[in-house]
């Protein structure tokens, strides 16, 4: 057991990391913060900066990322979906028990920390920790082993209710979703705001995933910059009214915060409008390199309801936010066909093809092409063989088939408005050295050693990540300005 990072009064200092998934930069400490007085009060005394995310820029696997201080090959997650070993498309999606290297949860747990965890991914099965772990938005629905400790469900059932982990984004019932929205968000909080009330947790993180599904579906009424923006459309507050009710949320949570803790409001990647998509598939087949025994039986066939022939199939691709690309690689694919010593040509040939696509607008499409084995300090799983994004994400991976040509206008598996950006939030609060100050570009893989540093940790040797300077500071500045109206001043709590 370390010295802990205890202050003046002998008390240890405390961290509350709130997570609001998907959130850019430029909403967050700019166009919402008129409508979010206590966002706005943190901006106005705490440290912000961009969060450049992981690569790939999905939640899964940016949040594992943020909370092991791994790179994603290191952890073997590249998605939400993965293949299982020795099949071409039977998919699974990760738990938590796929997370390799103990999260900052588990190594907080061991050293003796208190931590109470809502909703931070990968997070089903609930994980055992030293305090309370609910799990996240990919728990199943009907399960019953998401939290932990298990004894703790039938109270907060018979308190809040059923728990809602996510809502169905991808649906065009918008009022009908705006007011589920706003519904999981409020009981994300509530619950959050009762566990934070029982008892002095070292360490307090709550996910909220609704931000994320407002802007895949609510995107192109609140974005005058989407291709599908029309002026006076009854969405069109649709982000202000949430980002609203989203901030007297955090409000009473941030209420209970005392002068000994670090205030933390980070996201794992940002959203922008989506251009369309790219088939990925239908590319791939058009320039020879996937071979189909017949054609596909309807507009939207996922790539696993074909008949590919892989005799004669040297790559495939997998949609999403990026473009996965698989190489048949024989002795590794089930019938792979493409020797180990062509895969430096194949790669070369396919990055080479895709930069030189033409989108609609008659402008290259402009694809940036990383190798897994050349940015991850590992390469676990099942990694792509190429990471592929697509205009810098602005044109989304598409990878059903049958589709009349190359691009569509509207996501293949269902509606959605946006795309994921690199840069997420980082906004970060000490009671007591209330200063505004912008930072530089900050890493999403820097996070868990700087809550442990905040704590007077250090990380453990497997963390790849680096300690943020300038965070933890013991002596209170002389601003001469009161902390802010609504967060305690120093000393003040007894
Ligand atoms: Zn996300």
């Amino acid at each position: 057991m370390t010295d802990r990072a205890e202050d003046r009064e002998g008390t240890r200092r405390r961290v509350l990391l709130i997570g609001l998934d998907g959130v850019p930069p430029e909403f967050l400490f700019d166009r919402m913060r008129p409508v979010m007085p206590n966002i706005r009060r943190l901006i106005g005394s705490g440290l912000r900066a961009p969060l450049r995310t992981s690569d790939p820029p999905v939640s899964v696997p940016a949040w594992p990322v943020m909370f092991t201080g791994v790179d994603p090959g290191t952890l073997g997650l590249y998605g939400f979906r993965h293949r299982k070993p020795g099949t071409y498309n039977t998919m699974y999606v990760p738990t938590s028990k796929d997370v390799p290297v103990p999260t900052l949860w588990q190594i907080l747990s061991a050293r003796g920390y208190r931590v109470g965890v809502i909703g931070m991914p990968l997070g089903y099965p609930a994980p055992a920790v030293q305090g309370v772990y609910i799990s996240d938005f990919l728990t199943p629905a009907g399960v019953t082993d998401y939290i932990h400790p298990p004894e703790l469900r039938e109270e907060l059932e018979r308190k809040f209710g059923p728990y809602i982990f996510d809502v169905v984004f991808r649906s065009t019932e918008r009022e009908h979703l705006f007011e589920e929205l706003l519904r999981m968000t409020r009981l994300h909080f509530d619950v959050a705001e009762w566990l934070y009330g029982q008892e002095a947790w070292d360490v307090f993180a709550v996910h909220e995933i609704a931000t994320d599904r407002l802007h895949h579906a609510y995107w192109k009424y609140f974005d005058p910059d989407h291709p599908k923006f029309v002026r006076g459309n009854r969405f069109e507050n649709a982000a202000v009214d949430y980002y609203t009710a989203l901030d007297e949320s955090i409000g009473k949570l941030l209420r209970q915060v005392d002068d000994r803790t670090y205030v933390m409001v980070v996201s794992d990647h940002g959203s922008m409008a989506m251009n369309g998509c790219f088939c990925v598939n239908e590319w791939l087949e058009q320039q020879g390199y996937l071979v189909l025994k017949r054609p596909a039986p309807a507009p939207g066939t996922p790539l696993g309801k074909m008949e590919v022939d892989w005799h004669r199939t040297t790559a495939w691709g997998e949609g999403g936010y990026y473009a996965r690309i698989f190489f048949n690689v024989r002795g590794r694919e089930p019938q792979g066909v493409v020797p180990i010593g062509q895969l430096p040509n194949l790669r070369q040939q396919i990055a080479r093809d895709l930069s030189a696509v033409i989108a609609p607008d008659g402008q290259p499409m402009g694809t940036r092409v990383l190798d897994p084995r050349e940015i991850y300090q590992t390469v676990r799983g099942d990694a792509p063989d190429l990471i592929v994004y697509l205009g810098e994400l602005k044109w989304r991976s598409a990878g059903s088939m049958g589709h009349p040509g190359l691009f569509l206008e509207e996501n293949d598996s269902g509606p959605d408005d946006a795309v994921h950006s690199f840069d997420g939030v980082f906004l970060f609060h000490d009671p007591r050295y209330p200063v505004e100050r912008t930072l530089p570009l900050l890493h999403i893989r820097d996070i868990t050693p700087t809550i442990l540093d905040l704590l007077g940790e250090h990380p453990p040797a497997h963390v790849q990540g680096s300690v943020i300077a300038g965070l933890r500071t013991e002596e209170p500045p002389v601003t001469g300005r009161p902390p802010a109206p609504g967060l305690v001043p120093a000393g003040s709590h007894p």
